[in-house]
């Protein structure tokens, strides 16, 4: 699923803040936002636009605070940070719904029932393209470009990805507190895939199927799938997939300070997007280790865990819970908990690594 980067929401609550008296904290799900005192109540629907969203200059011209605004992929605006005001956490940006959305979604989206019902836009609706917001995106160091054979091989595998926790706070607490979760240390740095698809191996990085060929000699995706030995080693494994994080010099900062290039398996797959659950993702990836691949499973902080053994029970734990030491790092970036018992997954970043810059 696509993240929805801007949706409609409902203000669940409003705090004040100590020794404020122009603004308050805004509580939307498991988020938290600074707004000015007085703009909304509670039960409001408004727009909701996440960390990392570009928004562009016109629908909230505030945020560039009176400077030039920036420019990312050709649209001017500015990038919402996690920042820190008077000692509150806020992430994201809230807005009213204008009246030119409300008329703007009916055209798009209700033509042949004509104008909404009460000319209102559902909650959860993804209301991203229609404010022409983007993802920005960290750019990509020179060694991970590479030439493309094509684009990630989705219809035999899948590319993975985990909501945040803060967009199913219900969820979690609500329903999900007698699963069983595997927890694993969320590392900093980019995708690889190596897979077989029955026919042929291939690398690929998050988003692009990479060629195998001198021109991406160089390329650091090329390069560490062949010297670990898992480029070699996935013949024996047809209609299989190993994602991992590649992490090294140049990537993503290198926070981990790791001297040569690693990857850190996180997940494996069967042809049809079928995930090998935590235990046998280990066996699996044993059997690869035995051959003398030279990876690594990304660190697993807990096998098999209820969340309320590790203390979370609400937001407010698991956030805390985040505020860990990473491998090599104080501050680690997150964790990605995946249930045993069902599909159901999320991770949780460290507020501390976002206000950090991370992304
Ligand atoms: P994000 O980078 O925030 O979009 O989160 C998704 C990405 O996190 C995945 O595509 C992986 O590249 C990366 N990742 C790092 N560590 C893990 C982990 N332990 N489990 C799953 N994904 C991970
Ligand atoms: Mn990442």
């Amino acid at each position: 699923m696509e993240r929805k980067l801007a949706s409609i929401r409902v203000i669940a609550d409003l705090l004040p803040i100590p020794d404020a008296d122009q603004i308050e904290t805004a509580v939307v799900d498991g988020w938290t936002v600074v707004v000015k005192k007085g703009e909304f109540i509670v039960g409001q629907s408004i727009v909701f636009c996440e960390i990392d969203c570009w928004i562009p200059h016109a629908l909230a011209p505030f945020l560039s605070k009176g400077q030039e605004p920036r420019e990312y992929n050709g649209v001017k605006g500015e990038r919402l940070k996690t920042i820190r005001l008077r000692k509150q956490l806020s992430q994201g940006l809230i807005l009213p719904i204008a009246r030119e959305l409300e008329i703007e979604y009916s055209h798009t989206f209700m033509n042949f029932e004509g104008a909404l019902e009460d000319g209102k836009i559902p909650e959860g609706t993804d209301v991203t393209e229609l404010l022409g917001i983007i993802k920005w995106e960290a750019p990509i160091h020179p060694s991970l470009q590479g030439q493309a054979k094509g684009t990630f091989p989705t219809g035999i595998f899948s590319k993975s990805d985990q909501e945040r926790a803060q967009n199913l706070n219900r969820s979690i607490f609500e329903h999900h507190m007698d699963e069983y979760f595997e927890v694993t240390m969320k590392l900093d740095g980019s995708s690889i895939s190596v897979f077989n698809t029955g026919d042929e191996v291939g690398v690929a990085s998050r988003n692009l199927w990479l060629k195998v060929n001198e021109e991406n000699a160089e390329n650091t995706f090329i390069k560490t799938a062949v010297s670990t030995g898992l480029m070699e080693a996935m013949k024996d494994f047809p209609e299989m997939l190993f994602q991992g994080e590649l992490m090294g010099p140049g990537i993503q900062g290198n926070r981990e300070g790791f001297d040569d290039f690693n990857i850190f398996i996180y997940n494996i797959q069967r042809k049809g997007s079928i995930f090998l659950k935590p235990e046998e993702r280990y066996e699996v990836l044993h059997s690869l280790l035995d051959k003398g691949v030279k990876v690594e499973h990304v660190p697993v902080i807990h096998r098999r865990v209820k969340l309320a053994d590790i203390g979370i029970t609400n937001m407010a734990e698991l956030k805390a819970f985040s505020d860990k030491k990473s491998m090599r790092h104080l501050i680690v970036e997150g964790f990605v908990f995946k249930s045993h018992d069902s599909d159901f997954q999320f991770k949780i970043i460290n507020d501390k690594f976002l206000l950090k810059g991370g992304d």
